[in-house]
């Protein structure tokens, strides 16, 4: 087996740290055999503490940098990401399982998210308003919000970060990075290239630790970070947004998704077919925005599970390193637990499985089997919570009305799909689903031009798109007085 470098240090305040405070190191693991890849240092509440410190120091002048200045930075991040790009999706296939394919992917879009903003950020604009008096002028000017943090998952680890520290760095504002303890390897690549690619110290941190809670602790405590990105689950969005009531930090939180996708009768099944494999086996069905609910129109649906089913099981399994596997590992035991006590849970309820529906054996590898369920109800756990694993869902309806109101019966509204070929079908649908991403006959809508984000309990603000850089700005007014009629 090839032996790939990894980064066992943590990057604070433009230094690397080989130890930390706590005295204690922590492993990361290779879910697709279990093996360690690497031994960091536990960072705690003084590595956070350090990181805000050195991003305080730096931030007056990296807000006074033109935007041109910030943007040549990042295009130089963006040109080593490219360059080290096989590297890169290397260490990424190793700690988080992914196949390579989806790794080398997420790397080109993990850069676009840098690109695209190191543009943005010289459309930073302001506005002059008529002021309701000749003596006065308003100028409407936007600063960047200050020291910024970012707490982020571990399903993308890499895009996650360029995510928020694509809009942070370009609107003008330092960041301190917490990625998941189960993927700290490519955050701290993201820090190597960063360095090289000329970035002041201090600007950029990253502080990885077994434990979430000290570090998270600092963060949330310190009246210096302004604002703070979170992607991760519903249940910790909640936990951080009360703890940033104390010093009023602006919030964005990318939470849990519950995604239904719609398939009717007049809609081209194949590529509907293909949209449901992208969207529901992509990352081993780990991401926040894949089709956890398949609607199917009870008049097709055996087609389009006998199609899908097909596509399934021509799915190969196992380690992400290896030629042509399509489905990797799940990230960690309990993870596959969770997996199998839906499925568990559906078969008792009534549901056919009818591919899959079982762990598969493969050493010590957190491996579970690309399932296919028909006849699910809106009782099954599978139709209520997130799953996070490669199990399609497929849910028979009769109307469009019924499958509305069913798609919208969850506390979740972060990606919603549908497939039809009627016009007035794809606007009424999206206007009535209540999702902040709609995929009308697309299975893959994220992209870097675009808003992300979500509504009701998968959280507020946008990533992407001309909104991602608001979420780092602040507005304020001039009001000008004395100023005197033109002559
Ligand atoms: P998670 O909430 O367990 O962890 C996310 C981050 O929060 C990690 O860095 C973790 O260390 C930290 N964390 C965990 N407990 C904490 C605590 N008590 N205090 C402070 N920080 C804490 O989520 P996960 O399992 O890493 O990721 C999966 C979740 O993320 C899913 O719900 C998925 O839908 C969601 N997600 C959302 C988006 C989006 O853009 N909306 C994108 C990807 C993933």
């Amino acid at each position: 087996m090839e032996t790939v470098e990894m980064i066992c240090e943590l990057f604070i305040g433009g230094e690397w740290v080989r130890e930390a405070s706590t005295g204690r190191t922590f492993e990361v693991e290779n879910p697709a055999n279990g093996e360690t890849l690497a031994t960091l240092p536990d960072a705690g509440e003084e590595e956070a503490k350090k990181a805000i410190d050195a991003a305080a120091k730096a931030q007056p002048a990296w807000a006074r940098k033109t935007a041109q200045e910030r943007a040549a930075i990042m295009r130089e991040a963006v040109r080593l990401m490219h360059e080290k790009r096989e590297h890169l999706a290397r260490v990424m296939t190793l700690e988080q399982g992914k196949p390579l394919l989806e790794s080398r992917g997420e790397i080109a879009y993990a850069a676009s998210f840098l690109e695209w903003f190191a543009e943005e950020g010289k459309r930073v604009y302001g506005r002059t308003v008529p002021a309701s008096s000749p003596e006065k002028r308003i100028l409407v000017i936007k600063r960047p919000v200050g020291v910024t943090a970012a707490i982020t998952p571990w399903n993308f680890p890499s895009a996650m970060i360029t995510r928020k520290l694509g809009p942070a760095l370009a609107a003008g504002c330092a960041m301190v990075i917490k990625p998941s303890e189960l993927t700290p390897l490519s955050a701290l690549e993201l820090a190597r290239i960063f360095q090289e690619a000329g970035l002041p110290e201090g600007v950029l941190s990253v502080v990885c630790g077994s434990d979430p809670v000290p570090i998270t602790r600092a963060i949330m405590e310190d009246r210096r970070v302004r604002k703070l990105s979170f992607t991760g689950s519903t249940e910790v969005g909640k936990l951080l947004m009360k703890q940033a009531a104390d010093t009023m930090k602006r919030l964005s939180l990318e939470l849990g998704g519950h995604a239904p996708f719609i398939v009717f009768e007049d809609a081209d099944i194949e590529a509907a077919v293909e949209g449901a494999l992208a969207s529901k086996m992509r990352n081993m069905g780990q991401t926040c925005v894949c089709a956890n609910r398949i609607f199917v129109q009870r008049d097709i649906a055996e087609e389009f599970s006998r199609r899908l089913t097909e596509r399934v099981a021509a799915m190969k399994i196992g380690n992400g390193l290896e030629e042509g596997v399509t489905v990797g590992p799940l990230i960690e035991p309990a993870a596959v637990e969770k997996v199998e006590r839906h499925v568990e849970d559906a078969r008792e309820k009534g549901a056919r499985v009818v591919l899959g529906g079982e762990r598969v054996e493969n050493g010590k590898g957190n491996f579970y089997a690309p399932t296919v369920l028909l006849d699910v109800d809106d009782t099954m756990l599978v139709a209520r919570e997130e799953t996070f694993g490669p199990v399609a869902a497929i849910m028979p309806f009769d109307t469009e009305e019924e499958v509305i109101r069913r798609a919208n019966d969850t506390v979740y509204g972060l990606a919603a799909y549908y497939y039809t070929r009627d016009v007035g079908r794809v606007i009424r649908l999206a206007e009535g689903l209540e999702y902040g991403i709609i995929g009308a006959n697309d299975g893959m809508p994220s992209t870097a031009q675009a808003p992300f984000g979500g509504l009701k309990e998968s959280g507020f603000g946008r990533e992407g798109g001309s909104e991602g850089i608001e979420e780092y700005l602040d507005v304020k007014y001039l009001s000008l007085g004395g100023v005197g009629e033109p002559s």
